[in-house]
């Protein structure tokens, strides 16, 4: 979208005036998202009586407040809670005015400041300064608040007669031009408005607009970054290995510039609804304000530091949230830092626990067909072996005992023979497995199926008869997905071991999680062997930045009513992938919270279909016979009826 937005250093400053002259200088559509007081005679009032009749439209305030205050005060007066995602952008084609209601750092509620909007609208700013005691401080303080956070600042408007020391001042220290010279008037009428427009630098204006359309929230000039030319994409094609990809041969790729809420803007603008969430860890959407400034602000005090004989708040706060959100029993916590490494280290505990128990030939695992636990090795030994790379790694994997599949679905009648096959090789074998491993409800990655609760509750039972661990592997699952904030939570059980990951930092970066129980735990250090050590410790473990980011995106969730956003997103993709049942091609569609599956009866062409869904404006990305969305869940209903209409239409063509 092509816009500003009407920043003032102060209130009263003159946004209203300037925000006039901009609409009328470019036929603009002007919004105005909380107006606060003057009711009978609001900012849009005042705008549209000072600008032409041109083809534009005023769009409708997302909040009126009676009281004249800061916003927050205001709605608060009157019991109403302003909600940041009822201040989304209006849709228009023709370039959008907003003017802001108070200054940047002005609080909208509890936890929103205005500048929080205006980094999540990614649109620029044009600030607008007068001449006052102390407009030099507010000045910088402003352009310093927006450049923190790499909002894109098009120039200055100043408003009033003309300080010429202090004009010069702001101007020079932050190296801003000025857009516009506006001198006082006791009289403001339409004509003084029409030719202030006619001196308006529009070409400046729709420059860095333009400029950022695609790009992260901030002009390149500010943040060093650069657009992407077809030399890059030459350079990735020739030497970047992409997930799963040959060298020689690769998949397409689609260079994406920024993305921001649930949408990926692609480096020629275009821009794609997310089906993906970046495989299950976008949960809140891309660049949203509170993770950002979580990280900002983890990166004053330290990124990283070995966390070898030093701790730091970000883990121990992350680690107080984890053990009170996770299934009860759970008490110790490994950080490890990407979700395979976390299996790995989970798979180490159950040993170190079976040897220091004495019970050194307890070293099998035991899992169910059709996972996906990561693509080291120890976790590749317990994928599928037949969709996994058993074949590919053989005499190098370790060797495992696999129960068939789980056959009774989540919503079907549970029937006690699904667990036969299971409960068979627990029984002969439990003498050799150190654990069973397994992804509780929701088999990601091995073919996205979603089994019975009790399948999960008669295995937890078989484990405790058999002395054998169990190690609940819910890194895509974890953090409500599938409805329940963990998939554990469905059957109500707690895992010996769990292994968390993807959606723990809300996709910011990597961060994975293995915790065990007090048994498990104290088990191994009481070991001899190795003087009761559990020997794992990687450089980046509980890194600080990840850290951060993971408590902040646990808090933006537990203060979110993230349980009824997955109810409607499970209730949209159940209608919205309905039709694909009368496919031919289509061999079954399944929906469990936040997950919508398309199993085909093929496996599809995933360049030829992602190249259809990109022409539709939506990125999901099908993998062998599957085509599956599990979207951010702030997706609104809109966006996801677009997205499985995408895919209503694209696979009807397959
Ligand atoms: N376990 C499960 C259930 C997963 O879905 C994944 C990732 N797809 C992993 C483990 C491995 O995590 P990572 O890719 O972070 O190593």
């Amino acid at each position: 979208m092509n816009g500003c937005v009407i920043a003032g250093i102060g209130t009263e400053i003159g946004k209203t005036l300037v925000s006039a002259v901009i609409v009328e200088a470019l036929s603009a559509d002007y919004w105005k998202p909380v107006q606060s007081g003057g009711l009978e005679h609001t900012d849009t009032d005042a705008v549209k009586a000072l600008v032409g009749p041109h083809e534009r439209v005023f769009h409708p305030e997302a909040y009126r407040l009676r009281v004249p205050a800061s916003p927050h005060a205001a709605a608060a007066a009157q019991g109403v809670v302003i909600e940041a995602d009822r201040l989304t952008l209006p849709k228009t084609e023709r370039f959008l005015v907003v003017e802001l209601a108070g200054g940047l750092m002005v609080p909208l509620n509890e936890d929103t400041l205005t500048i929080d909007m205006v980094q999540r609208w990614g649109l620029p700013v044009v600030l607008v300064a007068s001449y006052y005691l102390g407009s030099i401080n507010h000045s910088l303080l402003s352009i310093e608040a927006l450049r923190r956070r790499n909002i894109a600042v098009s120039g200055l408007v100043f408003n009033g007669d003309p300080v010429p020391e202090t004009r010069a001042i702001i101007l020079s220290y932050s190296g801003l031009d000025s857009l516009l010279d506006i001198p006082y008037t006791d009289s403001v009428s339409p004509s003084f408005v029409a030719a202030r427009a006619r001196e308006f630098p529009t070409k400046a204006l729709t420059m860095t607009s333009k400029a950022i359309r695609g790009r992260a929230h901030g002009s390149s000039a500010m943040t060093g970054r650069r657009a992407l030319c077809a030399d890059d994409l030459r350079f990735d094609r020739d030497h970047l290995w992409h997930p799963y990809t040959s060298m020689t041969a690769p998949l397409p790729v689609y260079p994406v510039a920024s993305a921001s809420g649930v949408r990926l803007r692609l480096a020629g603008g275009e821009e794609l609804i997310d089906g993906m969430s970046s495989w299950w860890t976008a949960i809140h959407g891309y660049n949203h304000p509170k993770l950002n400034a979580a990280l900002n602000a983890q990166m004053q005090d330290m990124s990283h530091v070995m966390f070898g004989g030093i701790t730091h708040k970000p883990a121990i706060d992350l680690g107080r949230k984890l053990l009170a959100l996770t299934p009860q029993g759970l008490e110790h916590i490994f950080f490890a830092d990407s979700g395979s490494v976390a299996v790995e280290v989970a798979i180490k505990m159950a040993a170190q626990y079976w040897q220091a128990q004495g019970l050194a030939e307890k070293t099998k695992l035991l899992t169910i067909r059709g996972g996906y636990h990561g693509d080291t090795f120890q976790a590749m030994s317990v994928c599928d072996p037949v969709t996994g790379m058993h074949e590919l790694f053989r005499g190098v994997l370790p060797t495992h005992f696999f129960a068939d599949r789980p056959r009774v679905q989540f919503h079907q009648p549970w029937d006690a023979a699904d667990l036969t096959s299971f409960e068979t090789l627990i029984a002969e074998n439990h003498a050799a497995i150190a654990a069973v491993i397994l992804e509780p409800i929701v088999q990601g990655a091995g073919g996205m199926r979603f089994y019975h609760p009790d399948y999960l509750r008669g295995v937890r039972k078989l484990c405790d008869r058999h002395r054998v661990l169990l190690i609940a592997d819910e890194i895509a699952t974890g953090f409500g997905r599938s409805g329940t904030m963990f998939a554990c939570n469905h059957a109500d059980i707690t895992p010996d071991i769990l292994c968390l990951g993807k959606a723990l930092t809300g996709g910011m970066m990597t961060l994975a999680a293995t915790l065990a129980t007090r048994q498990v735990a104290h088990g191994i250090s009481q070991g001899e062997a190795n003087g009761g050590l559990f020997m794992h410790g990687p450089t980046f473990m509980a890194n600080p930045l990840a850290c951060a980011a993971a408590n902040a995106s646990i808090d933006l969730l537990l203060s979110s009513d993230w349980q009824q956003r997955v109810q409607t997103l499970q209730h949209e993709l159940t209608l919205g992938l309905a039709p694909c049942k009368d496919l031919a091609s289509v061999a079954e569609v399944r929906v469990l919270g936040a997950i919508g599956v398309v199993e085909m009866n093929d496996p599809v062409d995933v360049a030829a279909l992602q190249r259809e869904f990109v022409k539709r404006g939506v990125w999901i990305r099908p993998f062998a016979k599957l085509v599956y969305v599990m979207p951010p869940y702030i997706m609104e209903e809109d966006d996801i009826r677009a997205l499985t209409r995408a895919m209503v239409e694209v696979l009807r063509g397959v």
